[in-house]
């Protein structure tokens, strides 16, 4: 973010603000009134979205006096953020507001850092961590994995609203929760090989976030408030471990790097949280950590934990799993510089039970 920084230095840039609860959507106008924002405000966001929650925070900008346009987005693509980042210079707004899912959230997280302006988040699902963390991934990008682009300065994330989304989002979100079990393991191995950095601190609020969730499959699996706001705390949390770390190192290991290639090579993916919750499982087993945990986790949640499961078919699990470690050598994880072999893929893959 900060080019030219001294050598063993590095940036952290944290939201300023975060407001979770039930009811707190129409309470975005009032917040960025109170952060100093008065307008006018760019809100992107997604067509379903706009019409879910779009009349509650678009009347929470009138009430406070903010000027607003909309600008719908139809898919996290570099052409959608070249969109929102031309908007951004034509129009010249105080602030971004990103309101919806993933998609519109990495949009207008990426497109407000281009064009240089402050960005807020309102998520209304809970699918995964970009929701309050400063990375974003795109589809169609040099390399499929997500990279450093800026925090939001708030969140405003209304648990009444996100218990409203689909399920599968929910059960998608605790996937993203669980991969940082794997992901710490990661980037641990990483420092003792490779001298990577490594931050205990950030280390540990990903690793909690991914415990606290573990220990209530119960009450997010019956999208409760209270479990509804576990989950979306635990993805604040670690969208925060990232900005502390200055890197998705906390969050993102080999169960991601398989996510990324099983979204390359399958033809039909299914959702990232789903395909890392999958990764954790295998990963676990290769780091000679609990497996079994985190597949009885991601059962009792309702989550995918085979191949079937996801919809994909076996072959490319064992495609994914071979080709993980070459989307981003630099990332050094468990499987090594030259990754599974396809003997090594299978046996993990069976003996996980992830594919038959
Ligand atoms: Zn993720």
């Amino acid at each position: 973010m900060i080019p030219g920084l001294p050598h063993a230095s590095h940036y952290m840039q944290l939201p300023r603000e975060v407001l979770i609860g039930t009811d707190v959507a129409p309470l975005v106008g009032e917040t960025l009134t109170r952060l100093g924002f008065h307008g006018p405000a760019l809100v992107v966001t997604g067509e379903k979205v706009l019409s879910l929650a779009g009349d509650t925070v678009l009347d929470s900008f009138k009430k406070h006096g903010i000027n607003t346009e909309t600008m719908t987005v139809q898919s996290s693509t570099t052409e959608e953020v070249v969109r929102v980042e031309n908007r951004v210079r034509e129009m010249n707004p105080d602030i971004v507001v990103g309101l919806g899912g993933g998609k519109d959230i990495d949009v207008a997280k990426l497109g407000s850092m281009k064009a240089g302006r402050t960005f807020l988040s309102v998520p209304t699902t809970a699918s995964h961590d970009g929701i309050a963390s400063p990375l974003v991934s795109m589809k169609g990008l040099d390399r499929p994995y997500s990279y450093v682009a800026h925090s939001p300065i708030a969140i405003v994330a209304d648990t009444s609203i996100i218990g409203k989304s689909p399920y599968r989002l929910i059960a998608a979100g605790c996937g993203d929760v669980v991969a940082k079990y794997t992901a710490v393991r990661d980037w641990k191995l990483a420092h003792r090989i490779k001298n990577e950095y490594y931050g205990d601190y950030a280390a540990e609020l990903a690793l909690m976030s991914s415990r606290v969730v573990m220990k209530n499959p119960t009450s997010i699996r019956a999208m409760s408030d209270s479990g509804v706001r576990t989950l979306v705390e635990a993805l604040i949390s670690c969208g925060v471990a990232m900005s502390i770390a200055g890197t998705s190192r906390p969050c993102s290991g080999a169960e991601h790097l398989f996510s990324h290639s099983l979204t390359m090579v399958a033809p039909k993916p299914a959702l990232h949280g789903e395909q890392c919750g999958v990764g954790t499982i295998m990963c676990a087993y290769l780091h000679g950590a609990n497996w079994q945990l985190i597949k009885d986790f991601l059962q009792k949640i309702g989550a995918p934990t085979t191949a079937k499961e996801l919809g994909i078919e076996p072959q490319y699990i064992l495609k994914a799993l071979t080709m993980a470690h070459s989307i981003r050598p630099e990332r050094y994880t468990i499987l090594g510089e030259s990754g599974l072999t396809k003997d090594a893929a299978l046996r993990v893959a069976t003996i996980t039970s992830v594919v038959e």
